[in-house]
């Protein structure tokens, strides 16, 4: 059965789950954008293997010429230069303001192909088909796009909202285990800042045996938070609980543990910290730390307080001498707290760290 979710952003639209989809995805575009006559699939070469061929079959049996970018895998891809090469080939594709660009896989080419899409002629439309956990569960809903620059991740982008988001669960069976895990540390992010019973049928249901199911409950998660706030200017805030420790562990460790792995212990040396401040009870940070634990996701970050407090200076939230965290109350409630970055040390000590 397909689930949609419909997502009222300024320019509204579906984000439709189901296994199977995949094989209308052809249909879903067509649909979404009824004026296209091409559709342009940008994709990474590891996802482009498995299933460039059938996607792009899909979207010719419903008339559309075709046109693909394929890049190389990876976060070092998410660059100024690919999504240059990307709206290069769009142009000598002759791809007009009234085609579609098709991002097919992971947040790497979500977001890069969104934004591709968001300068393309100033603004073409773009549909979603996310491959990964997270970027079913995560990036592709809500219109943030964006790639990196030298100075830091995402440090240049824009909001520009898909057409359509089509997330079929049956391609996660070919998704490394890691990577699998990466999306567990933001689907166990939702269910501590919005819902004590999500939390606990994580803890009762592995994500693999109910993957449509807790999707669905994600994607309408974010959904709240793109009515209210689709600007990112307020609440928001709040679905970067775990990210701001997290993103410091990222730097410092090189970016050589993935992102889940950094939001995981982030939430870990939050939860802890929160815990010694008696905003959260002990329980509920045990039950918290071990959940994180229970997917196989790490909950000790190997740097000092000191390296990770400069890092965390380092980083876009922080608003000259103070920056916003989110702090745990209690499972399925968090909130926004102003910080000195000054404190942001003793948060870390506090939170284990060295
Ligand atoms: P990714 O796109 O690099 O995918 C991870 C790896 O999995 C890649 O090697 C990819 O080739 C492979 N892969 C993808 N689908 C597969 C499948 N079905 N089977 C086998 N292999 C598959 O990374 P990601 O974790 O999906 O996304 C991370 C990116 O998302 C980061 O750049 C991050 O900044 C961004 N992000 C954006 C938002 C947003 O709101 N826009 C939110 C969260 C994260
Ligand atoms: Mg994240």
């Amino acid at each position: 059965m397909t689930e949609r979710i419909h997502i009222p952003a300024g320019k509204p639209y579906d984000v439709l789950i189901g296994r199977g989809l995949l094989a209308e995805a052809g249909r879903q575009v067509r649909e979404a954008c009824p004026k296209a006559e091409k559709a342009f699939v940008v994709t990474d070469d590891r996802v482009a293997e498995l299933y460039g061929e059938s996607v792009i079959e899909t979207l010719r049996a419903e008339g559309l010429r075709t046109e693909r970018l394929v890049f190389a895998h990876g976060e070092a891809s998410k660059t100024v230069e690919t999504w240059a090469r990307v709206m290069e080939a769009m142009c000598a594709a002759r791809m007009t303001r009234s085609d579609v660009l098709v991002a097919l896989g992971g947040g790497v080419t979500g977001d890069l192909g969104g934004f591709a899409a968001a300068c393309y002629q100033r603004g073409i439309d773009y549909v979603q088909i996310p491959t990964t956990l997270l970027a079913m569960v995560d990036s592709s809903v809500g219109g943030k796009t964006a790639v990196d620059l030298a100075g830091g991740k995402n440090q240049a982008g824009a909001f520009w909202q898909p057409k359509r988001v089509i997330c079929d669960p049956d391609t996660l069976g070919t998704l490394p285990e890691e990577e699998y895990r990466c999306g567990c540390a933001e689907i166990i992010k939702y269910a501590m800042i919005g819902s004590a019973e999500f939390f606990a049928s994580l803890e009762k249901t592995p994500v693999r045996d109910q993957a449509e199911q807790v999707i669905a409950e994600c994607v309408r998660m974010k959904r709240d938070y793109v009515q209210a706030d689709e600007f990112d200017l307020g609440q928001r805030m709040m679905l970067n609980f775990g990210h701001t420790f997290g993103h410091a562990c990222e730097a410092l460790s090189r970016f050589s543990i993935l992102h889940g792995q950094g939001v995981a212990m982030g939430m870990s040396l939050m939860a802890r910290a929160a815990a010694a401040r008696g905003i959260l009870a002990e329980e509920d940070k045990d039950a918290l730390i071990g959940l994180i634990r229970k997917y196989g996701l790490p909950t000790e970050a190997g740097w000092t307080a000191a390296e990770m407090a400069e890092a965390c200076r380092a980083d876009k939230k922080a608003a000259g001498s103070s920056i916003r965290i989110v702090v745990p109350e209690k499972i399925g409630k968090c909130r926004i707290q102003t910080v000195k970055t000054e404190e942001l040390e003793t948060w870390l000590r506090q939170g284990g760290a060295a």
